[in-house]
């Protein structure tokens, strides 16, 4: 099963992709972890990537369609994967057909979870995330059982810096210009399944297992 979580910043994604992971066991290829691993190491793609991130722009296609690239050749994603955060750019989604055509692939289900945006950015500016594990939680609407620690690991929790006000809000507009088109691109597919992204985490999951199984 090839999936692609689409959605603004915020919309739950990640949260749902770790979920889809545990139920099916098929890796979750999340290009913001990825390029965030990169900043962290100091290589040059994340000295590079970490200019864009900080403002809230979408570090350049050529740069993330190669990321996809060799990740998605490794022996994991045989059975399947989730995309989560990629694409984002028209350019991404025409680069991954040909990706994926190359390898005799293709993709399976776009689900587009949608959140209004009020609700997004409460989402954003109180996310917190395990350093260790990558787990999310929200102060508010999804604490850990104690304050900045993981429940799952027991590692910290911290704030990413683009999630702050004012990235959040250049990172709402780039994903209005750059990808929403992408609803559309996969709708004349017939790819594309829209869902409600307010609820509980598990009611959202349960809609999303009931499109895939369905
Ligand atoms: P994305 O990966 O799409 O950017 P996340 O999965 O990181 O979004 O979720 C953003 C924030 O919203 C996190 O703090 C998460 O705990 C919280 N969240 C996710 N799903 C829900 C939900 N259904 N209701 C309330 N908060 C949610
Ligand atoms: P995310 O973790 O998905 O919210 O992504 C964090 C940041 O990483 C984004 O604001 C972009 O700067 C960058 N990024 C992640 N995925 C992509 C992508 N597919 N294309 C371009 N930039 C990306």
């Amino acid at each position: 099963m090839n999936l692609i979580l689409l959605g603004a910043p915020g919309a739950g994604k990640g949260t749902q992709a770790k979920l889809l992971v545990e139920k099916y066991g098929i890796p979750q290829i999340s290009t913001g972890d990825m390029l965030r691993a990169a900043v962290a190491a100091g290589t040059e793609l994340g000295k590079k990537a970490k200019e864009y991130m900080e403002k809230g722009q979408l570090v350049p296609d050529e740069v993330v369609i190669g990321l996809i690239e060799e990740r998605l050749k490794e022996s994991d994603c045989e059975k399947g994967f989730i995309l989560d955060g990629f694409p984002r750019t028209v350019a991404q989604a025409e680069a991954l057909e040909g990706v994926l055509e190359k390898m005799g692939k293709k993709i399976d289900h776009v689900i587009d979870i949608e959140v209004p945006e009020e609700e997004l950015l409460k989402r954003l500016t109180g996310r917190r995330t395990c350093k260790k594990c990558g787990a999310m939680y929200h102060v508010v609407f999804n604490p850990p059982k104690q304050e900045g620690i993981c429940d799952k690991c027991g590692g910290e929790l911290y704030q990413r810096a683009d999630d702050n006000e004012e990235t959040v809000k250049s990172r709402l507009d780039v994903y209005h210009n750059q990808t929403a088109p992408l609803i559309d691109f996969y709708n004349q597919k017939g790819l594309l399944r829209r869902i409600e992204g307010t609820g509980s985490i598990q009611d959202i999951f349960s809609e999303i297992v009931k499109i895939l199984e369905g």
